[in-house]
């Protein structure tokens, strides 16, 4: 039997975020298959009380009997956050670098998981062997600690993995990106590279973090008095250097946000930011005077919990803001927060403080490959073929017409589901389709989006709700009925239609036997439709209803 490679894409292909690979190796009858990360993405408005959106894994759930272990690139949540939530359906090992293994064991201690006995810690540049796969891990450069492209090697021919990655000079924590080792792994012959293409648009160099501390620093000095700085807690490297010109400009620096303390508490516990001072806990900034602080907070997207949001709402309990202050926004607008996060801008702006944002200027690189960067990366790599992934279906596009530029002599334009067979001297070729879908956190429980308790709060969001009882005793009377509604529009005419909801029901029931059961749903389903259309009449809105029956 012929032994075949294959690569299949979960998430995050025809999409930003929710990153989700396999791979797999074998014949039809023995195949063995790897995860390479589990993302999630952020829900919108457009499900209203969801958080979490992550990959439908059934595909691989079935099959976890031959799955050989999930393998994480780097921490940040659209490449770990479904981990602990779909794990638990198929409890194989785990393989992570420290900083990344961290974050993880976070994730479960959560959900009242131990996985100790699950979670493999790698060292940086080291290799594991997963039956077929043999994976060494490559250190790249990224906007977090520890991002590791994949070399995987197997006995088709080696793929490189890239994970989410950029060429910085100067990444100020970890190595530079290892152009030796990237040669020397497309000098064993790539035969397909699998690539993020999240900047893919963008010309030039994605640039450096050394040059953002530097341009902090200027623009830090020239402040006279209060500056909050909001970041991704997640960008180690941002955080140090916020740290490293607070001491250079004599200011003490306090971190304001959950994740911020967190992010810093791992980084420290896996052995970076040790060179630094020590931040002092924001109830004690209070007694510093302004032209002496730095605050580092979380909020850089106008999250309405995040640190910033708070502060500058004025209900934060440690950290205010006043006239003459300064807040620097060194992150990017994340497409979809513009609304929020300008809305934030403008409260603090109002105020007479200054806002500095990667808009009016240089506080922000981007963690990803531009296309100089990519160039570099092909370069050294030379793959056969390119495969684009991490993201939406333009940009997928777009690095198709790049890999051929660089004249790369296969690529494969790919979505989620798309089953891919890759060899040595063809081109890859799709063969098939795993049925993917994505699975709503709804509270604690998993849903799918037509699931019912979506819907019924979608519609509840929109229409308000209804809510009637009616009391009926033994011998058939009906009492008054019980009304109550939310969400459903206010003014002199509400008094009126609650009365015609009153005579209607009255008149419904008195067309009904109210004391045979077999016509119960009927009455309920008969009450509900007269009392929706009585209540569109009067405000325009059909609200949700609900008819309950209490017999006593
Ligand atoms: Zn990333
Ligand atoms: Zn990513």
């Amino acid at each position: 039997m012929k032994e075949n490679l294959y690569f299949c894409p979960l998430g995050g292909s025809g999409e930003i975020g929710m990153n989700m690979n396999l791979y797999a190796y074998g014949t039809e009858e023995n195949q063995k298959w790897i995860i390479v990360d589990m993302g999630v993405t952020f829900a919108d408005d457009t499900v209203p009380g969801v958080d979490l959106i992550y990959p439908d894994a059934g595909f691989i759930i079935e099959k976890k009997d031959d799955l050989l272990g999930i393998v994480l690139t780097h921490a940040h949540e659209d490449h770990i956050g479904s981990i602990s939530h779909i794990w638990p359906k198929l409890k194989c090992k785990i393989y992570a670098t420290p900083f990344t293994a961290v974050l993880i064991q976070e994730k479960f201690k959560e959900k009242k998981i131990d996985i100790t006995n699950y979670l493999k810690i790698v060292e940086l540049n080291s290799k594991i062997n997963l039956g077929p796969f043999e994976i060494d891990f490559v250190t790249l450069t990224h906007s977090i600690l520890e991002p590791n492209g994949l070399s995987i090697t197997t006995p088709e021919g080696v793929i490189l993995h890239t994970g989410d990655w950029k060429v910085d000079p100067n990444p100020l924590i970890g190595n530079k990106v290892d152009e030796q080792k990237l040669r020397s792994i497309g000098e064993k012959g790539v035969i397909a590279m699998i690539c993020d293409s999240t900047n893919v648009f963008s010309p030039g160099r994605a640039g450096s973090e050394k040059d953002v501390r530097e341009s902090l620093l200027k623009i830090i000095s020239n402040q006279k008095k209060r500056v909050l700085v909001t970041s991704f807690a997640s960008n180690v490297a941002r955080m140090e250097s916020i740290f490293y010109i607070a001491k250079q400009t004599n200011r003490n620096i306090s971190l304001v946000g959950r994740s911020m303390h967190r992010i810093y508490k791992a980084a420290r516990q896996c052995g970076y930011l040790k060179d630094i001072v020590e931040p002092v806990d924001s109830r004690d900034a209070q007694s510093i005077s302004r032209e002496n602080i730095i605050f580092l907070c979380t909020g850089s997207q106008g999250e309405p919990m995040g640190a910033l949001n708070r502060i500058a709402n004025d209900i934060h309990p440690d950290v205010a803001i006043e006239s003459g202050d300064t807040v620097i926004f060194s992150s990017k607008i994340i497409p979809g927060n513009e609304k929020k996060l300008y809305g934030l801008q403008n409260s603090i702006v109002k105020r007479n403080i200054e806002v500095i944002t990667e808009e009016n200027a240089f506080v922000h690189v981007s963690g990803h490959a531009n296309r100089e960067d990519l160039k570099d990366m092909y370069q050294w790599v030379k793959p056969k073929c390119v495969i684009p992934v991490h993201g939406e279906h333009r940009h997928i596009k777009e690095h198709i017409s790049f890999a051929k530029e660089m004249q790369i002599p296969f690529n494969l334009k790919v979505e989620n589901g798309n089953i891919i067979k890759i060899s040595k001297d063809q081109k890859p070729k799709i063969v098939d389709q795993a049925p993917t879908g994505k699975i709503y956190l709804d509270g604690n429980i998993a849903v799918s989006i037509d699931s019912t308790s979506i819907k019924q709060r979608k519609n509840i969001s929109i229409n308000g709700i209804l809510e009637i009882t009616l009391i009926i005793s033994n011998n058939g009377k009906v009492k008054k009925p019980v009304i109550s509604y939310s969400g459903i529009p206010e003014d002199e005419i509400n008094e009126t239609f609650k009365f015609d909801l009153e005579d209607e029901i009255t008149k419904t029931c008195k067309s009904f036997a109210v004391n045979n059961f077999k016509q119960e749903k009927n009455l309920i389903e008969t009450i509900k439709q007269n009392c929706r259309k009585i209540v569109k009449e009067k405000t325009g809105k059909k609200p949700f209803t609900n008819v309950n029956i209490a017999r006593v």
